[in-house]
């Protein structure tokens, strides 16, 4: 047993007021990036898609926020206005911690509501994306809003 450092080091994973110690809490976070990774793969898959479609559908820009890759412009923007089942596209989505936007602007302005898409990915693993297909499914069968009313979209909307 040493002597030296915070106490707390020697009585388990947190200190006294609760929190994870420093080893403890970035084995926390190195978890949450692998659960989320497969979500996150096919953001990553889009944004290449779109960087090789650059000469085609204009340049797409990346920037890191808060440890979430944010991308926005070219083929992405493309997508988010036609190719979604939203009648008017979407200013943004989630795929794991890659948030894609139509411009740096609507990132901005979503950031709130999709953070709490990534927290739920961060939840959920691979198993996000098929459940939130079938909460959609299961909304609409009941004759609900499948985006609206969809609770992982419930959620996002009632921080956000
Ligand atoms: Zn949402």
């Amino acid at each position: 047993m040493s002597t030296r450092g915070p106490q707390w080091r020697e009585h388990g994973r947190r200190d006294p007021a609760g929190r994870a110690r420093p080893a403890a809490a970035a084995a926390i976070v190195a978890l949450r990036y692998a659960w989320a990774l497969p979500t996150t793969a096919v953001g990553l898959t889009v944004l290449a898609v779109s960087a090789a479609a650059a000469p085609v559908a204009g340049r797409v820009r990346t920037r890191v926020v808060d440890g979430v890759v944010e991308v926005y412009g070219g083929l992405v923007d493309v997508l988010l206005r036609r190719a979604t089942l939203l009648p008017n596209g979407a200013s943004a989505m989630t795929l794991g911690h890659v948030v894609l936007g139509r411009d740096a602007w609507a990132l901005d302005l979503t950031r709130d509501h999709e953070r709490i898409h990534v927290r739920q990915v961060e939840r959920w693993g691979p198993l996000f994306l098929p459940a939130y297909g079938l909460a959609s499914l299961l909304v609409a069968i009941r004759g609900g809003n499948a985006y609206l009313d969809n609770p992982f979209e419930r959620e996002a909307y009632g921080v956000a």
